[in-house]
């Protein structure tokens, strides 16, 4: 089954000043969107809020039924909800492959291989790399690892924060034809950017960010 995100009436503050104001979005089952902003709009703290890495108050933050609110982050890993964040944080002593593991390990998701043959088929790229530390990665390559490694557990519900962002033309095409192919698991996505060069052609909604307000379009 794939997830649809709800959410109604967000609200996030950081040292009492608010950086999210009533936010309401939805992602439909199986659909992606686009949420836009520029720098500071605010994109990294809602998919950082929607994942439970930092106080929220909502009336209304639901994936596939559940209550995201009641949840700690193993279990939304554990039920296929991911997220990429926009300065990928690989491990750089450790291998490509190890670095995509890693999610199964610290959340104990079964079927890692079953999710590893997907991802490699995916991205055959990164399978041709697999040993590799990730320290002898290139940045454009260590976003691929990235994405490889969010889609470990991400199976339902993918949280992409400024996928593209320093990415060279080349590598951002590829990452293009990759995240339009990701359609085929049926996943729900979130896609950030600062504007629509990248995601235009791939989302099926956009919804635009501006000092913390969403604002549909
Ligand atoms: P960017 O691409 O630059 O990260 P963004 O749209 O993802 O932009 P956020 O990183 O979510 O924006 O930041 C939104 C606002 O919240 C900014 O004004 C930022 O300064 C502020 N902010 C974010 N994190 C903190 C923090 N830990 N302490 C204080 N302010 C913060």
């Amino acid at each position: 089954m794939n997830a649809a995100l709800e959410i109604n009436s967000l609200n996030v503050a950081i040292d009492r000043i608010p950086i999210l104001r009533n936010v309401s979005l939805q992602v439909p089952a199986g659909k992606m969107v686009g949420l836009i902003g520029r720098n500071g709009a605010g994109k990294t703290t809602l998919m950082r809020a929607i994942m439970g890495l930092m106080p929220v108050q909502a009336e209304r933050l639901v994936c596939a039924g559940q209550d995201l609110q009641q949840l700690k982050p193993f279990q939304l890993a554990r039920r296929g909800i991911s997220y990429m964040p926009e300065d990928r944080r690989l491990i750089p002593a450790l291998t490509v492959e190890e670095n995509i593991l890693l999610p199964a390990w610290a959340n104990g998701i079964h079927e890692a291989q079953k999710r590893l043959n997907w991802i490699y088929g995916l991205m055959p790229e990164v399978s041709a790399f697999r040993t590799r530390r990730a320290l002898q990665l290139s940045g454009g390559q260590q976003k691929l690892v990235a994405l490889a490694r969010a889609l470990m557990p991400g199976h339902n519900l993918l949280l992409l924060d400024e996928p593209f962002e320093g990415v060279a033309p080349v590598l951002s095409r590829r990452l293009t034809e990759v995240i339009a192919n990701l359609r085929q698991g049926g996943l729900s996505v979130i896609l950030s950017e600062s504007d629509d060069t990248h995601s235009a052609g791939l989302v099926d909604h956009v919804y635009h960010i501006e000092r913390g307000v969403v604002t549909a379009r």
